[in-house]
Formats: structure tokens, C-alpha cells, sequence
């Protein structure tokens, strides 16, 4: 117990001399042997003075339950700078004195800091650019994929693939990373529901509806002119999402249109997430969340996962861990604490905040939550995992019901605009061809 508790009694009670001096006393022998306790209770207010006691308070939190993060691009670095040969990458060495990533902006990610940051589960980034639309990124996504997979293969001592919440507990439970996987940008599908459903048995659990460029049937919030210009997904674009519900594939609105993010909200029977985007209200970039969208996720029952880079937490080059927390506070004041999570779009940004500014550092955004005192401990388990696992229950919940109603898989639409293109064969053209 104890020494927490009684402390915690003591400052309740209130006033005396006495009192304090035997709490500090407590304290300093809490400190002294190594620890300050058990943390408080889930529901209870977590009024801890010290940096210190709020980080072991973290470090428990994080052994119980998984931190999972929406979003990490190491796998488009690995393509970038090695080409995916794993055979040159070690991920269990410090990269900050492995070049090239020791001299590269972008690289906040090895499994040292992973460990040290206590990830529980991690979404690996499938990203392919939208200069490949239309072109090989179908291939280039399948290629991310499987790089994805050796990597846990590779690193099975630490990584463990998941591809559900049962999975994702499994892994932690055994010490492993749950990896799960993520496709960013609806231009990986070709515009083809049969490349969403391969991705899905492949093991892909979200596919961001776009990246920055438009698909032929969602808006990206990158070429977004007119706000109000029409609907955001096309009669395709509801079919991937409704495809999706079906698969048990989580829908991520990073990235997308406002009309985009509307017409989901409308359609999907499952709650929806954006894995690295933070509050519009805050820092006004498109990448951002606006006060009405957060709403109808909070109503949706689905998940904003704060994002860290720095043009998005103060739409400019600084920012700190406080600045983060405060887009948590925002958007918990908004809509409650059940709807969001962190994604911190590690190794896909050159500018992070400090105290942040790697994947080391998440207890201490969590301890910064502590910090304001008006944070207990289930708050901390809900924002750090509690609320994907529940996300992605309930996704998995509505693919069984719609299994069960008898829902089969909508059927392509014969002309699909990636198919006609000048760098594809139109396969409807094709003759039968006299066979000997
Ligand atoms: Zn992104």
C-alpha cells in the first residue's frame, strides 16, 4: 500500500505540521527504498507532487495495460534509406549511432526507445505516395506489407504481429510488441474492393480513406478548395467504407476532405478513427480535427489519436509535451475522455515536440497528464490503450454481425477508374485468343 494511500489520507486531512512532516518522512523512505508504492486506484485522482512518483505511476499504468499508438512510418524509412533490405537494418541498436538514421530528421524509432517509451502496440505505417497512383502502388503497398512482416519476424524476441484486440493483449501479455499493420492512403486499393479485402487477409486492421492526394472516390483535406464542394466520398467511396464495416477494417480519417470525413461518419455502422491527426481548434492545419467532426466521433463512438508534429500541435516549428497535452485537454473537455488515444507519426515528421522527441518519451506526455492533477489512473489506461481495444471490439463486433445477417462482398464496379488508365491493361478489352 500503502505509503501512497497513507500520504494520500494525510494531505486529505489536511493542514497540520505534524502531518506533513510525517508524510515527508513517508515519502523520503518511499523514495529512499527504491519506490513510493502501489499507484492509486483506477478511479481515484492521482495527486502526486513529484516528477518522479508521476512516471513510476505511468510505468504501472503502461505494464497493465498496452499503450498503443495509431501511426509510425518507420517502414517508408526503411524503403528510403535501405531499399527494405532488412539484412542492413538493425533495430535493436540505438539509431542515433547507426547512420544514416543517426544523421536523419526523421528517425525517432528503434526498439531500444520502444522499450524505453513502454509501446504496447504499435500501427506500422503501409505508405506508398500518391505519385504512384494509377501506377505500381498496389505492388509498392504489398512490397510495405510484407516488410512490415519481416521486420516482426525478424525481431520476434520484441514484435509480435496482431490483428485484433485479443491478439494486441496477447502480445503484451507475453512482453511483445503488438505490431499491427495500417495502409495510408486509399490510393493503395486501385480503387479495386478486391485489393481492400487481400489487404485485410493479409492482415492490414486500418486503411486511411486518403493520403494527400485525392482517390477517384474519397477527397483528400491536401486538395481540398471548396469545404463544402460536394460530397467527399463518391457511390465507390461509400462501398470501401460499407466494405470495410463488413471486412472488420478499421476506417482512419487522417489526411481526408471535412466532406470526406462527414459522408464516413454518415455511412460506417462501426466507430472510426483518426490515427494521427490533433484538434483543429487548437492549431487550425487541415490535418487537424474541427470541433463539429470531433462531435459526431464522440456520437460515432470513435477515436481521435493525437498526433505530435510540431506544425500540427502550434502550426509552427516549436512546441513541447505541455502543448500536446493541451490538445488532449481540449478535445477531453469537448468530448470526453473515452475518445481519444495517441498517435505520434513517429518517423514520418522532421520536427517534434520537446519532450516528445521520440518514441522514448511517452511517459512522459502521460506524466504531463498527471501533472494537472485532474487525471486518475483509468483516464490514463483509456488514453493510452483502453479506448483502441475498445474501438476495435466493437468494429470486430459489427463484421460478426453482418457476417451473421448474411452480408456477402459488394462486387467491383466493372469500370474502375484505375483499371482504364494508359498504364494498365483494360482487361475488358481482351479477346479469347484461339488456345491449342
Ligand atoms: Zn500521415
Amino acid at each position: 500500500m500503502e505509503v501512497y494511500l497513507l500520504h494520500y489520507l494525510l494531505l486529505q486531512s489536511g493542514g497540520q505540521s505534524g502531518v506533513w512532516t510525517v508524510s515527508v518522512i513517508i515519502l523520503s523512505i518511499g523514495t529512499w527504498v527504491g519506490r513510493v508504492g502501489p499507484r492509486p486506484a483506477d478511479g481515484e485522482l492521482a495527486l502526486l507532487t513529484s516528477p518522479r512518483e508521476r512516471l513510476e505511476t505511468v510505468r504501472q499504468v503502461l505494464s497493465e495495460v498496452p499503450l498503443i499508438d495509431g501511426h509510425n512510418d518507420l517502414p517508408w524509412n526503411i524503403r528510403n534509406f535501405l531499399h527494405n533490405q532488412l539484412a542492413e537494418f538493425d533495430f535493436d541498436r540505438d539509431l542515433r549511432q547507426v547512420a544514416p538514421w543517426s544523421k536523419s530528421a526523421w528517425s525517432q524509432t528503434d526498439l531500444v526507445r520502444l522499450r524505453q517509451g513502454m509501446v504496447g502496440g504499435q500501427f506500422w505505417a503501409a505508405y506508398v505516395p500518391c505519385e504512384s497512383q494509377y501506377l505500381n502502388a498496389v505492388q509498392l503497398t504489398l512490397e510495405q506489407v510484407d516488410l512490415i512482416k519481416r521486420l516482426i519476424e525478424k525481431y520476434s524476441q520484441h514484435m509480435q504481429f496482431a490483428a485484433s484486440s485479443r491478439e494486441i493483449l496477447e502480445a503484451h501479455g507475453r512482453g511483445r510488441i503488438a505490431s499491427l499493420i495500417g495502409v495510408e492512403g486509399g490510393h493503395s486499393l486501385g480503387s479495386s474492393l478486391a485489393v481492400l479485402r487481400t489487404l485485410y487477409q493479409l492482415g492490414v486492421r486500418y486503411l486511411t480513406l486518403t493520403h494527400t492526394c485525392n482517390t477517384p472516390w474519397a477527397k483528400s483535406s491536401s486538395v481540398e478548395d471548396d469545404d463544402e464542394d460536394g460530397g467527399g466520398l463518391t457511390t465507390f467511396g461509400e462501398m470501401v467504407v460499407k466494405e470495410m464495416n463488413r471486412l472488420g477494417m478499421l476506417i482512419d480519417l487522417s489526411h481526408t476532405a471535412r466532406a470526406t470525413m462527414r459522408d464516413a461518419l454518415r455511412i460506417s455502422k462501426a466507430p472510426l478513427i483518426f490515427s494521427h491527426s490533433s484538434a483543429f481548434a487548437i492549431c487550425n492545419s487541415s490535418r487537424n480535427v474541427p470541433d463539429d467532426i470531433l462531435k459526431q466521433l464522440a456520437d460515432n463512438g470513435g477515436l481521435v489519436m493525437v498526433t505530435f508534429y510540431n506544425y500540427f500541435v502550434k502550426c509552427g516549428p516549436q512546441a513541447s509535451v505541455s502543448d500536446v497535452a493541451e490538445h488532449i485537454y481540449y478535445i477531453r473537455n469537448l468530448i470526453g475522455v473515452d475518445h481519444i488515444g495517441v498517435g505520434g507519426d513517429f518517423d514520418g515528421i522532421n520536427k517534434t515536440p520537446r519532450g516528445l522527441e521520440d518514441v522514448s518519451k511517452y511517459p512522459e506526455l502521460f506524466a504531463e497528464l498527471l501533472r494537472s492533477g485532474k487525471w486518475n489512473v483509468l483516464d490514463l489506461k483509456k488514453v493510452a490503450g483502453l479506448n483502441l481495444l475498445r474501438v476495435l471490439k466493437q468494429v470486430e463486433r459489427v463484421r460478426d454481425d453482418l457476417r451473421t445477417a448474411g452480408i456477402t462482398p459488394l462486387e467491383d464496379l466493372p469500370d474502375s477508374p484505375d483499371t482504364i488508365g494508359n498504364c494498365a491493361l483494360d482487361i475488358n478489352s481482351v479477346q479469347r485468343v484461339t488456345e491449342v
